[in-house]
């Protein structure tokens, strides 16, 4: 028994004070995913990489929106979300105290506008999103605002229309002129 308690004394402690004091994480602990919807564009790219479905992008209720989800009951704290996202919207924090009392506090959602195509009215990306990558646009390649306002009318144009008006009927394009006599041996 002496040599028990005298061994035991040498170890020392081997547990932590946690609740009583705040518990010393590790600086690359990996906690709740804080997200910043100011910062978001909603391009989807976290809702694509999260391999728990914990992320998603619907629709909402009024057709008029698409709805960033996040639920915590799925998420595995991967960071992979942290990893693709384009403009740092979304960080792991080191937050591990995640209990609640109802199943829906476990939700985080925001909603983004969406843009409705310019010819046909119908509703296919989100604004913010354009937006954003018309920024960049002007920020990095110093279009001029003439030049701006054709990439949106384009941007804003969804992808049936833009079809319908600038490409032709693939019967209509002469491939056989491009081969070579060689090319029918
Ligand atoms: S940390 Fe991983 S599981 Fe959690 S939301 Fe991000 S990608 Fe999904
Ligand atoms: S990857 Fe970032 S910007 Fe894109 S939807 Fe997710 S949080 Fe928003």
């Amino acid at each position: 028994m002496l040599k028990l308690i005298r061994k035991v004394l040498k170890t020392g402690k081997a547990t932590v004070d946690y609740p009583f004091k705040p518990l010393d994480l590790h600086p690359h602990f990996r906690g709740k995913p804080q997200y910043n919807a100011q910062q978001c564009i909603a391009c989807g790219a976290c809702a694509n990489a999260c391999p728990s479905n914990a992320l998603t992008m619907t629709t909402a209720e009024d057709g008029e929106s698409i709805r960033w989800s996040l639920f915590l009951g799925r998420c595995i704290f991967c960071a992979r979300c942290e990893e693709v996202c384009p403009t740092a919207a979304i960080k792991l924090s080191q937050e591990f105290e995640l209990a609640v009392w109802r199943k829906e506090d476990l939700f985080e959602t925001a909603d983004f506008p969406v843009c409705h195509c310019r010819e046909c009215g119908a509703p296919y990306a989100v604004q913010k999103e354009i937006d954003f990558a018309l920024d960049l646009l002007q920020e990095n390649a110093a279009l001029s605002d003439a030049q701006i306002n054709e990439r949106r009318r384009q941007y804003e144009t969804c992808p049936a229309c833009k079809k319908g008006h600038s490409l032709s009927s693939s019967d209509r394009i002469a491939i056989g002129r491009h081969l070579t006599p060689e090319a029918h041996l």
